[in-house]
């Protein structure tokens, strides 16, 4: 789930300003291209760069980050192979507490006022993509038996396509022509 050129800083706060604006929230924006990530299910390629919008609250000297991560990767249609574009937007919510670790299990600790939390977006995104990508809800997919790409054309293997089982049914219901064995 990391960076695979090995993280980059690109995502970072300052919670300074936060701090300087207690109880308010202050907006802080990205727009990176980011490498390809590691993902559960092969390379995940960006078409495009991420846009990344995110608010800091300082409130009673706890960070509460809300914001969105938008952009479009490039997947793999589970069902037909083919590679489609797939536009994705992640909510991100964090809280961050500084200097020694509370025991607050919900809440990440950081030393000083400069966070990175590339992390957590590389983690937001690979979490909003699907187990089984889709080209589109109703791709047909490939023909099993030629390959045929039944998104764009029929083949004339799909009527012989039966399941093993009922072939063996249908032998048995067929008469024999002969009589014999
Ligand atoms: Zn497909
Ligand atoms: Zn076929």
């Amino acid at each position: 789930m990391a960076l695979l050129d090995g993280g980059k800083f690109m995502f970072w706060l300052n919670l300074g300003m936060a701090r300087d604006h207690s109880g308010a929230p202050v907006t802080f924006t990205f727009r990176e291209e980011l490498p390809a990530l590691d993902g559960p299910d092969g390379t995940v390629s960006f078409l495009g760069p991420v846009d990344v919008e995110v608010t800091v609250t300082c409130v009673e000297g706890q960070y509460w980050l809300n914001g969105t991560v938008r952009g479009r990767v490039e997947l793999t249609c589970a069902r037909c192979l083919k590679r489609f574009e797939y536009p994705f937007e992640v909510a991100l919510a964090e809280r961050y507490v500084q200097g020694r670790d509370r025991g607050d299990a919900e809440a990440s600790c950081v030393k000083g006022d400069l966070v990175d939390f590339t992390d957590k977006v590389t983690e937001g995104i690979l979490l909003a993509l699907p187990m089984r990508a889709l080209c589109h809800p109703g791709c047909r997919g490939l023909c099993p038996e030629c390959g045929q790409m039944l998104n764009e054309a029929t083949c004339d293997c799909r009527t012989d396509n039966i399941d093993p089982r009922f072939a063996a049914l249908a032998k048995l219901l067929k008469p024999n022509p002969k009589g014999v064995e």
